[in-house]
């Protein structure tokens, strides 16, 4: 994808109503830190557009970030602040699942996770909450810079089993360091979702 413009269109909060887009959407979830931002980032060859921040506790909102006027990345609020109370909790549950059932424009669920660890179990339980909305999310197994190239195929492996992926699940490692995987995320976008 050439990136000729991008535009953080609309923010979401858990009381806005939710845009309704006429061009695909493809979204983004992941737990807080797991380098959501600096993907989305990545993906729009941007530094810092997208929020990026070491502390945790971020607003909760959906971002829709247009690209090329041609579609849009949508980032959804990151999971697993252990400093979120109870009702905010509930509120992010409800503003996903609401974004879920009514978009008419969401192609694609991406579901990051930390390439390094186990799949977590607010991972493993997001993952099953995306399939039980009709979703077979596609992972990105970030921050592949921290393990040696030896270690790759085998924490694919840990994230496959872990989080007992469909069989035939897509698994792509990123680094937002070295950019890589990047590629092949939007030539994995623009040949399934695209069009
Ligand atoms: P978010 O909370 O999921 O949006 O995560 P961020 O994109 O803000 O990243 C959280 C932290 O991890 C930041 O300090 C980033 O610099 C770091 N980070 C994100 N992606 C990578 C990566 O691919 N490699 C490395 N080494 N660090 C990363």
């Amino acid at each position: 994808m050439i990136i000729r413009n991008i535009n953080l269109e609309t923010v979401c909060g858990i009381t806005s109503k939710l845009p309704e887009n006429d061009k695909p959407e493809i979204a983004f979830a992941g737990k807080s830190n797991v380098g959501k931002s600096s993907l989305i980032n990545a993906l729009m060859n941007r530094k810092s557009y997208a929020r990026i921040s070491a502390t945790p506790g971020k607003t909760q909102t959906i971002n829709f970030y247009n690209i090329n006027e041609e579609m849009y990345l949508v980032d959804l609020p990151g999971y697993g602040y252990a400093k979120v109370s109870e009702k905010e909790k509930i509120q992010w549950g409800k503003l996903i699942e609401k974004y879920l059932h009514t978009s008419k424009q969401l192609r694609a669920v991406f579901l990051l996770i930390d390439i390094r660890h186990e799949p977590s179990a607010n991972d493993k339980m997001m993952y099953q909450w995306i399939v039980d909305q009709g979703y077979n999310p596609i992972i990105i197994a970030t921050k592949l810079d921290k393990i040696k190239r030896s270690q790759v195929q085998k924490h694919v492996k840990m994230i496959k089993e872990g989080l007992q992926l469909v069989p035939g699940t897509t698994v792509i490692p990123f680094s937002s360091e070295t950019k890589q995987g990047r590629d092949e995320i939007w030539d994995l976008v623009e040949r399934e979702f695209l069009n």
